[in-house]
């Protein structure tokens, strides 16, 4: 019986999986899968996903993409909330011995640790479509958490990717968008209309990819405080930076006009509209006095 499935399709084992097991997607989990094995070749062939490579995947769902990600890669270690899917994952991921799942919460995992244990120490990418709602919060876990993250190929709704990519003094800038800036670089590589998934969210998509800088072409001092710089920038929109400053770093009014002073700003600049450069500069001064 394996051994005949595994001659058969990954999308074809998947759907006779999930039939077999009475699976009902989840719309809390965000369970928009994506079967159409011609696509999700272009996609990891769009990513550069290829045989050296170690990969940590995040929401395999049915694991079409998993089976893909087996074939040609190394090493795959995936990570599935949903236990349900155990039964379905098992059955499209039989005979492929490069491949393990875990089933936990990519937000609470110790990604350093299942790494190491299952990629090695060395560089690792990522691959992951997972609710919408958590992207971002699992963008920047990942961004920021100091592991040796190559890249992170990501599928996230149109919008999100609107945001992820823009620039400073650009409407959509934001602080998650000031944060993946400063440890990478992200370029859409496809997008992906909602009727390739099923069932079709109410959102078409882009896939997204962030390449992690071996050397960031801006470098604050500390990383902990340009991340501390970049939430208070971003505070309270509406504000000028010094009133961010004082409530996020308990300045007292001229304290907070020091800083800007120091770093060479106007004491009425508004947050969102520093550079990186300017973030990185503010941060360093920020950092001789905290
Ligand atoms: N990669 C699959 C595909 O393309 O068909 C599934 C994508 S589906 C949009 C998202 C997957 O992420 C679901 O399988 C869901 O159960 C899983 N998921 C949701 N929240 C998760 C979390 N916090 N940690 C790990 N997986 C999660």
């Amino acid at each position: 019986m394996g051994k005949c499935f595994v001659s058969v399709s990954a999308e074809l084992r998947a759907r006779v999986a999930l039939e077999q097991h009475g699976f009902r997607t989840a719309h809390s989990l965000g369970q928009n899968f994506l079967f159409d094995e011609g696509l999700l070749n272009a996609l990891l062939d769009r990513a550069g996903v290829t045989g050296e490579d170690r990969v940590l995947e995040i929401g395999p769902g049915p694991g079409v993409m998993t089976a893909q990600l087996a074939r040609r890669c190394e090493k795959v270690v995936s990570l599935e909330i949903d236990e349900k899917l155990r039964p379905v994952l098992e059955t499209v991921l039989e005979g492929m011995q490069n491949v393990r799942v875990i089933y936990c919460d990519a937000m609470k995992a110790d990604i350093g640790r299942i790494s190491r244990e299952n990629l090695g120490e060395g560089p690792f990418r990522v691959v992951a479509n997972l609710p919408y709602y958590i992207t971002t919060d699992v963008l920047l876990r990942l961004a920021t958490g100091g592991y040796p993250i190559r890249d992170i190929s990501v599928m996230v709704q149109k919008e999100a990717a609107q945001r992820i990519l823009a620039r400073p003094g650009e409407k959509q800038w934001c602080a998650a968008a000031a944060v993946l800036a400063y440890f990478g670089q992200a370029q859409v590589l496809e997008e992906v209309p909602r009727d390739r998934f099923e069932p079709a969210p109410h959102v078409d998509s882009a896939f997204l990819r962030i390449e992690m800088y071996e050397e960031k072409p801006v470098q604050a001092q500390r990383d902990d405080m340009m991340l501390k710089t970049i939430h208070a920038a971003f505070l309270m929109r509406r504000k000028k930076l010094s009133n961010n400053l004082k409530a996020a770093f308990s300045l007292s009014g001229e304290q907070a006009l020091a800083v800007l002073q120091q770093a060479g700003l106007s004491p009425d600049i508004r947050g969102e509209v520093l550079t990186m450069e300017e973030l990185a500069r503010l941060s360093d001064v920020l950092s001789t006095l905290l």
